[in-house]
């Protein structure tokens, strides 16, 4: 198996460390050869996005934050549109200059907001990007009391991720779904629900051919005592279980949000994690492209 990472982050999105070439250069280091460059999928009129979410907030810290990225136009963990054509370009330019070393591909990681479908569309249609993963943070509002990695998650919250991340794999415009279980975090039991909840999102991209993502950014973490077991926030040990039963394809992410995050022992723990559940690894997956007809009328519209 070739050793590859299609989830990797820059300092644009505000809460990463390292340029695109140095998390290149620490790919390269590694022995990676297909690396896909991943930041959070910048949004156009950002500000009007968060000024829409205002009366969601919940809290001072959320509000703070929200009204920095407010003044800013920037992040809050997302990057600024104004830097997506300099950062594209950039790419493409290290995709030559570094093509005997490593193969680069250009990517978002995105929310499954329906609000949204049209542009990623055109991102993929103009061929500004390769391909988008879902990476399913917020319902709605992208702010720290709608996350889905939040402390407490109702049932409410699990069965609202459930329903988003079907119906976002279904637009064909994601090209695998990146850490299933991080509405995990902040539901302690793996009860009835949750059960149900994993098998859906498990079957769904099973029957759509979508790849589903171990992902380090959990694993880091370290193991924590849940319910009297050791688990990783995520990958959780009971969700892919349900994801061996089902018979997924099974890719492994970095999610490098830092140089330093590239590197064999983390690379060995995922792999063996998949082992250890019976996962069906694979090294590559299809650059899912939507489908255009479906979004058109929208997109003439723009
Ligand atoms: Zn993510
Ligand atoms: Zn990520």
């Amino acid at each position: 198996m070739k050793k590859t990472n299609y989830h990797t982050h820059t300092y644009r999105c505000g809460h990463a460390n390292g340029n695109e070439e140095d998390m290149i250069q620490a790919a390269i280091d590694m022995g990676i050869e297909e690396l896909g460059m991943c930041c959070h999928v910048p949004f156009p009129h950002y500000r009007k996005h968060l000024i829409r979410s205002l009366p969601s907030v919940r809290g001072v810290r959320s509000l703070l934050s929200l009204l920095k990225a407010i003044i800013k136009d920037g992040p809050n963990m997302r990057m600024p549109y104004r830097d997506m054509e300099t950062h594209l370009e950039l790419l493409s330019q290290y995709q030559k200059s570094y093509e005997d070393k490593i193969k680069i591909y250009k990517g978002f990681e995105a929310e499954g907001l329906s609000v949204y479908f049209d542009y990623y569309q055109k991102l993929l249609y103009e061929h500004k990007v390769d391909y988008l993963i879902l990476g399913h943070h917020f319902h709605k509002h992208c702010i720290s009391n709608d996350y889905f990695g939040k402390e407490k998650m109702t049932k409410k919250d699990i069965y609202l991720y459930c329903n988003d991340v079907e119906k976002a794999l279904e637009t064909n415009l994601f090209s695998y779904l990146a850490h299933p279980d991080l509405f995990l975090i902040g539901y302690n039991q793996f009860d009835l629900d949750v059960q149900t909840v994993s098998r859906r999102i498990c079957q769904k991209a099973k029957d759509l051919n979508i790849p589903l993502e171990i992902n380090a950014g959990g694993m880091r973490r370290g193991l924590k005592n849940i319910n009297g077991e050791q688990l990783f926030l995520y990958p959780n040990a009971h969700f892919w279980d349900i994801a061996s039963e089902v018979g997924n394809d099974v890719i492994i992410g970095f999610d490098a949000h830092d140089p330093s995050d590239f590197n064999d022992a983390m690379y060995n723990q995922m792999i063996k994690f998949a082992q250890d559940h019976r996962l069906h690894l694979i090294d590559h997956f299809d650059f899912l492209q939507g489908d255009f007809k479906k979004f058109q009328s929208e997109y003439d519209i723009r």
